[in-house]
């Protein structure tokens, strides 16, 4: 149980951020998130790619990023809480919130709701075996790179993502084999160039049948998907990447104004609930762009609101951080 000014549900780059805004505003707060891990899609989905579009940062991978701004959060003593899903939030009066996680009860003053795509995970392989294998051999993600030199590697999937691990992988890995069940990949045209220039084997149309192996992963049952020919390969390593399923979650029963999937809010960032603020890929207005860019705007907006919901004397602006003495 907590009992803070400013209760953040989600650690992704908006939460992140909105976490150290709060403390440039002398709130105390408690973050809140579901994965084991801060940093949202960037540390979960994709943390080796390359963001090109964050100002100031010409190019920065994904995983910097969120170490990035944990260590901008950690300038204030943030109350973070992982390994913690919120299930309900609860308005008791003006000022006073219950948010009722699977793990304990919160109170705060405010709510800033920063979910993102909500709960996601990725979407399974479906082959002989998989599930066996998780973990052991089967990865939905690429995480560390180093834990792939040397190893045969298999990558099944044809986006961005797919074909990106696949170059990336390259240098690294023993070798690498990129599987896919159309002809064409659907990734950047300069990334697929890059690929037919690289060592990646390519098997189009093909897909993975099943997996084999005794104590861990030895083999891939390949399978032509016009043909119908088979083929088993030595691997030691599966990365899926075949996208992501995400809902929500529990954030639509919340009784938020919603709009496909996501929270309707205003110039402040207010949700329809006074005293509920939202940031990030969660919000919906006109105009709206789920970019990271676009979240780290919204969140001291969300912030410096909440601030004066909280205290309705507090200045909105909190004047320039390049003020501040740390
Ligand atoms: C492959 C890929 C590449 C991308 N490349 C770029 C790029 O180059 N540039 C760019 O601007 N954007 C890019 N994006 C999009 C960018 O990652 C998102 O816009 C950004 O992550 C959104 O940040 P967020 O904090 O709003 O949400 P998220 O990053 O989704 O984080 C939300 C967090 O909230 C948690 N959460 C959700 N519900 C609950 C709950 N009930 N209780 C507790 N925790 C909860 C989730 O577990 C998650 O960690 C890319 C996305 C992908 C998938």
């Amino acid at each position: 149980m907590s009992d803070t000014d400013i209760v953040i549900i989600g650690g992704g780059p908006a939460g992140l951020f909105a976490a150290f805004y709060g403390g440039m505003r002398n709130a105390s707060v408690t973050l809140i998130e579901s994965l084991p891990q801060l940093g949202g899609q960037l540390a979960a989905l994709y943390p080796e790619k390359y963001i090109y579009d964050i100002a100031g940062f010409p190019k920065v991978t994904a995983k910097e990023l969120a170490e990035r701004l944990d260590e901008q959060m950690r300038h204030f003593p943030v109350n973070v809480r992982l390994n913690e899903r919120v299930l309900q939030v609860n308005k008791l009066a003006e000022r006073q919130f219950e948010v009722v996680t699977d793990r304990a009860v919160h109170h705060a003053r405010a709510v800033i709701i920063t979910g993102g795509i909500g709960m996601f995970e990725p979407r399974r392989l479906e082959a002989k075996n998989s599930e066996a294998y998780e973990e052991n051999g089967l990865h939905y993600t690429v995480g560390e790179l180093r834990r792939f030199e040397g190893r045969k590697v298999l990558i099944s999937g044809g986006g961005d993502s797919a074909v990106d691990w696949a170059l990336m992988l390259e240098p690294i890995a023993e070798s690498v084999t990129l599987v896919h069940r159309r002809d064409k990949f659907r990734a950047h045209e300069h990334s697929v160039q890059k690929l037919l220039e690289s060592t990646v084997l390519m098997k189009t149309p093909w897909e993975v049948l099943g997996l084999t192996g005794e104590k861990h992963l030895e083999r891939a049952l390949l399978r032509n998907v016009v043909t119908g020919e088979t083929e088993e390969i030595a691997v030691d390593d599966v990365v899926v990447s075949h996208g992501f399923i995400s809902a929500p979650g529990p954030i639509a029963d919340w009784g938020l104004e919603m709009s496909g999937g996501s929270i309707v809010v205003d110039s402040r960032m207010e949700t329809s609930i006074p005293g509920i603020f939202a940031a990030g890929d969660i919000t919906s207005y006109p105009g709206k762009l789920k970019l990271i860019a676009v979240g780290f705007g919204e969140a001291p907006t969300a912030v410096n609101n909440a601030k004066v919901y909280i205290d309705p004397s507090a200045k909105l602006s909190p004047g320039h951080s390049s003020h501040m003495q740390r």
